[in-house]
């Protein structure tokens, strides 16, 4: 794949149609795409295919795959990106393509590491699960015959001859079911999943499988192209780290908030420093509910803290004033004098609000982001208690926090899937009484803003943050369309707030 960064229209494809490149509108993803792609698209690409997998994984824990609400959901997500989502459409090139070219964007971001791996992996598979079951009877074939996994179906003679073994070991089936399913021989090797659960007929080598668990069997096959394909990619990650162009795009990628920006300064003032410790418990996130009775307790905060919390608390509304009053006082209470907080830590607190440095409005930090950069160590409060935490302190926390012992088991499930955003989802349906969220959670603003909306009764109690677009995404876009060197806008301001934890580093 190449880019350009000279792009003249939004979305301008630069190759043309390719169209023979996709007689199915499933892959397996074998082949990377060669032709010339713009910047521009190359982020948006990347940006829908992430918030698709995002929604898959929020469906695979809210609904059973299989239900139609599961798959109703999911088809509708796919048709708002513009993803392919009918197997049968013939006309539905454009989605193909970037369906594909998304595919092997995302890759070379989430190779990065076995986290970023795994998680990546499991949506595709899910994915690609969805898109499978969807296929008919005969697509399923010829895309079978495609990617060269076509399998022998038994003939009548055998079937009837093997009928008892077939209804014994496959489970669900009566002789009568038997006769009507297609089955297929097929290699152990290929089969080991159905086999290890117990769910076929084993004979000579081969795994005798009904028609409805091929699926299975081509799942696997694609799980062990993908994690190979991954790991592969991440060896190559040397010289894409080495491309100024790219590297800043796949990082902010594999860290990427996709949702409103919260750093519009609309409720700015709207919340008083004495509302700070009620809302901490009605309305904050565990990881700022954290952040605040560490600050109470200690009267101090070490950096990671301070740049999370301080951020979250001019999202939320906080003035510069405000923020200046607010940590002095706290860390006047501990063992720092006010000469010292005025000559150190006002600064990298003006500085956050752009008032110092070089000016950057600084956003307050994702889900994302928190979750996977800059893990805590001793003595540190900042990061997700979900992603951080040791799973006993975790429940001692949440048991101390009047969560049901039911609540907690469920959350802590999420947490062992590593579904970290889930288990916060999960933490606000518990303290907000609710069954379902209603919302997908990635930024500890929207938690907030979400939580104070459904106290009200609907109405925010604050003056609403401005939800309307992707601040970072058309940011992003802008700094492409204005630089030879395209940063996206997070890209670049991480880059900057990492200058300033050179430049202040005081803890
Ligand atoms: Fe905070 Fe997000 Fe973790 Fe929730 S999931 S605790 S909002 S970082």
């Amino acid at each position: 794949m190449e880019f350009s960064s000279r792009v003249r229209q939004k979305h301008a494809r630069l190759a043309g149609d390719r169209r023979e490149q996709y007689p199915h509108s499933l892959q397996f993803y074998l082949e990377p795409p060669t032709e010339s792609i713009s910047l521009v698209e190359f982020e948006s690409f990347a940006i829908d295919r992430l918030k698709l997998l995002k929604v898959i994984e929020n469906l695979g824990v809210s609904y059973v795959r299989s239900t139609d609400s599961y798959k109703t959901k999911l088809e509708n997500e796919l048709r708002k990106l513009k993803f392919p989502y009918r197997a049968l459409a013939e006309d539905d090139y454009e989605a193909r393509r970037k369906d594909h070219i998304s595919h092997f964007i995302l890759r070379l971001a989430y190779c990065q590491s076995e986290d970023l791996r795994r998680w990546f992996l499991q949506q595709e598979m899910d994915l690609f699960r969805y898109r499978f079951n969807e296929l008919t009877e005969s697509l399923m074939q010829k895309f079978l015959e495609y990617v060269n996994l076509s399998f022998e179906a038994i003939g009548e003679d055998l079937k009837n001859e093997l009928a008892n073994e077939l209804c014994a070991s496959t489970p669900g089936f009566s002789l009568l079911k038997v006769k009507e399913q297609m089955f297929y021989k097929v290699g152990l090797a290929d089969a080991v999943d159905l086999f290890r659960a117990r769910r076929v007929f084993i004979k000579d080598g081969f795994a005798y499988v009904p028609f409805k668990e091929i699926d299975v069997i081509v799942l696997n096959n694609y799980r062990t192209k993908l994690s190979k394909a991954l790991a592969l990619t991440a060896r190559s990650l040397p010289s894409i780290q080495s491309d100024e162009r790219l590297q800043p795009l796949l990082s902010h990628l594999s860290h990427s908030y996709v949702g409103p920006d919260y750093s519009v300064q609309k409720n700015t003032g709207k919340i008083s420093l004495e509302q700070i410790d009620a809302l901490s418990v009605k309305s904050f996130p565990l990881c700022m509910r954290q952040l605040h009775r560490a600050l109470r307790d200690s009267h101090h905060l070490r950096h990671g803290g301070r740049m999370q919390y301080g951020l979250f608390l001019k999202g939320i509304g906080l003035t510069l004033e405000q923020a200046l009053e607010f940590w002095k006082k706290e860390f006047i209470r501990g063992k720092v004098d006010a000469d010292k907080f005025d000559k150190g830590y006002a600064y990298s607190i003006r500085h956050n609000y752009g008032k110092e440095g070089k000016r950057t409005d600084y956003t307050p930090y994702s889900c994302m982001k928190i979750i996977m950069s800059n893990p805590p160590s001793q003595g540190d409060y900042h990061g997700c208690p979900f992603r951080h935490s040791d799973p006993e302190l975790l429940k001692q926390k949440l048991q101390s926090y009047k969560i049901p012992p039911s609540g907690i088991n469920q959350i802590l499930e999420l947490v062992k899937g590593m579904h970290y955003q889930l288990a916060c989802q999960k933490y606000f349906e518990l303290t907000h009484d609710v069954d379902d969220i209603g919302f997908s959670l990635n930024h500890p603003n929207q938690y907030f803003t979400e939580s104070q909306k459904l106290l009200s009764g609907g109405r925010e109690l604050k003056k609403e943050i401005n939800n309307s677009g992707n601040f970072q995404q058309k940011n992003s876009q802008e700094n492409i369309n204005s630089s030879s060197t395209p940063t996206s806008s997070n890209a670049t301001a991480d880059t900057e707030l990492e200058g300033l934890e050179a430049y202040f580093t005081e803890d």
